[in-house]
């Protein structure tokens, strides 16, 4: 079956590729092996100096990058630019730091000298989802190989240009040929691949399903794997906050990237004394968005990236209503070319729904009316999921004591979730486990190495 890049703005085929046979693939990984024990032997620094080029190449065609994600996933292309933006800012990060967090550690023990270094692996397979297409991959790449790995990207099925286009950029870069490749495969191809002796280590982002399968197999055949699931992150409004801010905001981190971000808030859990004039603000702001051509620059939600995935939220959203979920404004598919969702708000959401059970990819917001601080607490925690949270209040003591209760990865006091490079990033419960981005992420490769000299 040949892997289709279809463009969900218009529902038509771009381009189809042939997945490669089981031969092109364990070549590639094997170049990849080889590749990276040249790699490995380079100065931290001069793999830097790489890192630094693969940013700035980034930056230099972001345009052109830029038009690629956004034909083959839909997002607005103004998120897509500053999307390639981002990476280039990974790149220098890592280009920057890496070589001060992969410096021996010295420890004082009973030796007279003890140290851990940190070395890499090995060839790392990279499974990789389509909703931010380059960054899942930058932020993975950008530590991994600067601490001295290889890597192998299979992305998912319907981004292979976007693939093709991250090779390209390690290329243009100036990184040895074949460190960094693109295997053009479907997902029934990965067990083999980590079947492979050569891969050392997977991580994956992407649904909860496709994560137990690959930690399975990599369970099996003794491999580390870093895990980055779905999310359903609470979004509490509590009675002293700035409302108008958190209306706004609240409706960003709900449709960013078109609804299909791990980390955008998906349940409002709003205090009942400030439940009226918060929802006037947050309805008002949902009905104002502009919904369309994603290639347009003032494009705040474009189409949801595959017509499955689009069945899946209306089938979420009617199975919520049918079970006495309100909705406020939305609720279904746009009448017109393309995959588009009506920006939604279904209210009265309660436990037992799947707009409270599952995570809902795409832009649908739960709200939830709460009696206290104690009852936002229980229900922000009320979910399979841990990745991040989003507290509003102006009293800072209490959202902080607030942010010890509750079980995610990150909370984030007064504005939306979102990645950095200087923060570590990952989550808990079934949102996956291990860490990217910061030193915790490029630890995550690399063999901590104790050195003992008596
Ligand atoms: P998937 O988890 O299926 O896709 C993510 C990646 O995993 C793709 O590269 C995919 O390849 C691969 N994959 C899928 N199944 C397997 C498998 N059995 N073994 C190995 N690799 C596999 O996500 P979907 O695109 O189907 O989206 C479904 C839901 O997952 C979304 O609605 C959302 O809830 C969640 N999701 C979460 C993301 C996040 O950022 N945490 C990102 C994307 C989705 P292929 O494309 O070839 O199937």
């Amino acid at each position: 079956m040949p892997l289709k890049s279809v463009n969900p703005a218009t529902g038509k085929l771009i381009k189809e590729f042939s997945e490669m046979s089981k031969n092109e693939v364990e070549e590639i990984i094997s170049s990849a092996d080889a590749a990276f024990r040249r790699w490995k032997e380079y100065d931290p620094e001069h793999r830097c100096e790489l890192m630094k080029k693969a940013g700035n190449q980034l930056l230099k065609e972001k345009e052109r990058y830029a038009e690629t994600i956004t034909n083959e996933m839909g997002k607005p292309i103004a998120q897509s630019v500053a999307e390639v933006e981002k990476c280039a800012w990974v790149c220098d990060y890592y280009a920057e730091n890496a070589a001060n967090f992969l410096a021996d550690e010295i420890i004082e023990t009973d030796a007279t000298e003890s140290y851990v270094s940190f070395e890499p692996l090995g060839v790392i397979l990279a499974v990789m989802p389509w909703n931010f297409p380059f960054w899942q991959v930058f932020r993975f790449a950008a530590p991994a190989l600067t601490a001295g790995n290889g890597a192998v990207l299979k992305h998912a099925s319907n981004v292979s240009m976007c693939a093709l286009a991250i090779e390209e950029v390690f290329a243009k870069a100036g990184f040895p040929e074949n460190l960094f490749r693109t295997l053009l495969v479907a997902s029934s191809s990965v067990k083999n691949i980590i079947d492979n002796d050569l891969i050392k280590a997977a991580t994956l982002t992407g649904s909860e399903f496709a994560g137990s399968m690959v930690a399975s197999e990599c369970g099996g055949k003794l491999k580390k794997t870093v895990l980055e699931l779905g999310g359903s992150d609470p979004f509490i409004v509590l009675n002293d906050a700035e409302l108008v801010e958190a209306a706004s905001v609240g409706v960003k981190a709900r449709i960013i990237n078109n609804g299909q971000s791990c980390i955008a808030a998906k349940r409002f859990i709003v205090a009942e004394e400030i439940y009226d004039e918060f929802m006037e603000l947050f309805i008002k702001n949902m009905k104002g968005l502009k919904v369309g051509n994603p290639m347009e620059k003032d494009c705040d939600l474009g189409p949801i990236a595959r017509e499955d995935l689009l069945a899946e939220l209306e089938m979420q959203v009617k199975k919520s209503t049918e079970m006495g979920a309100a909705i406020l404004t939305g609720g279904k598919r746009l009448n017109r070319e393309g995959f588009f969702m009506e920006p939604t708000i279904l209210e009265g959401v309660k436990k037992g729904m799947p707009a409270y059970e599952e995570e809902i990819f795409g832009p649908v917001a739960s709200v939830i009316k709460i009696r206290n601080v104690e009852e936002a607490i229980k229900i922000a925690n009320d979910t399979s999921f841990g990745l991040g949270a989003s507290i509003w209040t102006k009293d800072i003591e209490k959202a902080k004591l607030l942010a010890r209760k509750i079980d995610s990865g990150s909370v984030f006091i007064n504005g939306m979730v979102k990645s950095d490079p200087r923060l570590p990033f990952g989550g808990i419960k079934k949102s996956g486990y291990g860490r990217e981005l910061s030193h915790y992420g490029m630890k995550e490769f690399v063999n901590i190495k104790t050195v003992w000299i008596k």
